[in-house]
């Protein structure tokens, strides 16, 4: 095991409100292995560092082009009809044959207007904790600290481990948000190094979760009774996503069960459903299925919300 572990980090966000307590720096980490159609953030579920392409950003062919040439597998081409061939501008624009394309990031490297890119980095553990100290002055004036975020942090077990650790040692308040899909074994090791943990709960039918997302939902079940258990804090996290977990009767379930969690949860937070993050697909290589769904009335986000409060528990719409 290293000394200084590297993990694989698509975004660190400083000055962040709405992960945890206060002012925070949350670290994204890269890979997933929930397959949610609803994910806003699909850079997130690959592991390994990705190309994406932004139409938006690129400045033409006719000018620029240097990514067509740079491409040892031909896999930029010029764009044609249907793939917006041209802006409104009149620009030539490109595309990425995502089937031939293999990450390599030559022509990321080439582009001068950051069109194509790369999602994902390598960071060692010293890495993360010295940007997450610059902060510092941010997080004791406002109780905030870092939060590990994702994609699903502790799939990056060494890494997250490591990390929250230096992060304790250093003092800082620390937050791991978590879709509560991993071994007991790796929650047991972060729980002395988590100051509160940020916990999806999606839907309490066993069938319904694994169909709609790929895996079950009794090991996240079980990692949350853990977690209450061993003394930890939680927020516990519902997406509201039509047609999956938004009835009545599924509230019920959630409520009953995080009730009986007790003490451990401080707050449960009602997620939304939002399109804003569908666009982001366009942009990378992806394994679909993308939902495309209304969002929620703000009227069923308060029947919902009337619901858990019959569990007497603390309820915040995000
Ligand atoms: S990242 Fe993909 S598109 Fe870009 S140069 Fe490499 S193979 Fe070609
Ligand atoms: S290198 Fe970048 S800016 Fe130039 S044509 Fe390719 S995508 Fe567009």
């Amino acid at each position: 095991m290293s000394s200084d572990p590297a993990g694989t980090i698509y975004d660190i966000q400083g000055f962040s409100v709405q992960d945890g307590p206060g002012i925070r720096t949350t670290v994204f980490l890269k890979g997933c292995p929930l397959r949610c159609p609803w994910c806003h953030s699909p850079e997130s579920r690959r592991f390994d560092i990705q190309l994406s392409w932004q139409s938006r950003r690129c400045i033409g062919t006719a000018v620029c082009g240097l990514c067509l040439v740079s491409c040892p597998r031909g896999a930029i081409v010029p764009a044609e009809g249907s793939q917006s061939t041209d802006t409104e501008d009149g620009l030539q624009l490109i595309r990425v044959d995502w089937d031939t394309c293999d990450d390599c990031g030559l022509c990321a490297a080439e582009c001068p207007a950051g069109a194509l890119s790369m999602w994902g980095k390598r960071y060692t553990v010293s890495e993360v904790v010295d940007r997450a100290l610059r902060d510092r002055p941010f997080f004791e004036k406002s109780g905030g600290g870092v939060t590990i975020s994702g994609g699903e942090p502790l799939s990056q077990a060494e890494f997250t481990l490591a990390l929250l650790r230096a992060l304790k040692e250093n003092g800082l308040h620390t937050a791991l948000d978590t879709t509560g899909f991993a071994p007991w074994a790796v929650v047991e090791k972060a729980l002395p190094h988590v100051d509160l943990f940020l916990l999806d709960l999606k839907n309490m039918d066993g069938r319904a979760h694994n169909a709609a997302v790929g895996v079950p939902n009794q090991p996240i079940l079980e990692n949350a009774r853990g977690i209450a258990a061993a003394g930890g804090k939680m927020q516990i996290r519902i997406p509201v996503i039509p047609r999956f977990n938004d009835s009545g009767g599924n509230l019920r379930a959630l409520g009953k069960f995080v009730a009986e969690l007790g003490e451990a949860v401080t707050l449960v937070q009602l997620l939304p459903y939002h399109a804003l993050g569908v666009p982001k697909w366009e942009r990378i290589k992806h394994d679909g299925p993308i939902l495309e769904a209304t969002a929620p009335s703000d009227k069923k986000i308060g029947e919902l919300k009337a619901i858990l409060e019959e569990y007497s528990l603390t309820i915040q719409v995000h």
